[in-house]
């Protein structure tokens, strides 16, 4: 019996019958360990009910782990040299499918409604390549796909920043970003030793899940975010300072600027980072409401 595709002896058999190099410019570390690989499917609790979107899949090594339990597998692999690989690898199972595309360039609807059939939960479950991960999660939690669960591996340090609680020295616009729409969970750690070739970084698997919406939304998500940005171009400075250099440092610029503070009882000489998502929300609603 031929043994699993995450394993380190089966993953460097086929590099080698294949002449592969890792593509260091495309994010190409590959799991070769079977436990880990085991314990991400199980924490998107994948079942034979679900249809699953991967990214990269590689050689395979998460594929194949997918394919054994869901229904359906579509997987988007950028580097076309790994096509005839994968059509050998994952040549035991029937409900795969390659897409040869850059899943930022992807019409993910509609690769959906054509190879799933409908009424099947959807869930997203990636060892992501890391030098895109954050246009990657935006794009997908910015799409009206609807999954399920999201479970996907980062590197360690952008784990701690999606999932850092207000006060941390994690938290940041990307904190805020996608725990205005998602709830996030680090699900486990993964040591570089995981992989073939082994990356710098050491590595952790997120869970993203569906959040409620927040009591007051935005009048504008879009320009939210910019507001955000705005708070955290000088970490180190108080609130006031930053949303100055947001609005302009006008004597009546200033005036409103205190004004709005005062009503949500939020003190001008907080530092940006101990804001929660709702506060980002009242201020960006506050100042428009005042004309800012
Ligand atoms: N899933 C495999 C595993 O766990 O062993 C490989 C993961 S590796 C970290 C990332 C994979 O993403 C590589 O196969 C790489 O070629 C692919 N990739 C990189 N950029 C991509 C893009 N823009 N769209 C789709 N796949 C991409």
């Amino acid at each position: 019996q031929i043994p699993e595709i995450g394993t380190p002896a089966r993953t460097q058999a086929i590099l080698n019958r294949y002449r592969l190099s890792a593509k260091k410019s495309l994010g190409q570390n590959f799991l070769t360990d079977l436990n880990v690989l085991n314990k991400i499917v199980q924490a998107a609790d994948v079942t034979e009910n679900d249809n699953v979107i991967e990214i990269g899949p590689g050689i395979g090594s998460l594929t194949e782990q997918l394919a054994k339990r869901a229904r359906r597998v579509v997987a988007f692999e950028i580097d076309e040299n790994l096509l005839p690989v994968l059509e050998d690898t994952l040549s035991p199972y029937d409900n795969v499918t390659i897409v040869n595309e850059d899943i930022l360039q992807a019409n993910l609807p509609q690769v959906i409604k054509q190879t799933f059939e409908p009424g099947h939960p959807l869930k997203l479950v990636a060892n992501l390549p890391y030098y895109i991960t954050t246009p990657i999660l935006m794009n997908i939690l910015g799409s009206q796909v609807d999954f399920e669960v999201i479970v996907v591996m980062m590197q360690k340090e952008v784990a701690d920043r999606l999932t850092a609680k207000p006060g941390i020295k994690a938290y940041g616009s990307l904190s805020v970003a996608v725990q205005f729409v998602a709830n996030t969970e680090i699900a486990f750690d993964v040591p570089h030793t995981a992989f073939i070739p082994q990356p710098k970084v050491d590595s952790a698997i997120v869970k993203l899940t569906h959040r409620e919406p927040y009591p007051v939304m935005p009048y504008d998500a879009h320009t939210m975010m910019g507001f955000v940005k705005g708070c955290f171009a000088h970490r180190r400075k108080s609130l006031w300072n930053n949303l100055q250099g947001i609005f302009g440092k006008q004597p009546e610029v200033k005036e409103r600027i205190a004004q709005v503070l005062d009503e949500l009882g939020i003190s001008a000489q907080i530092r940006p980072e101990k804001l929660t998502v709702e506060n980002f929300i009242e201020l960006t609603n506050a100042f428009h409401n005042n004309g800012l």
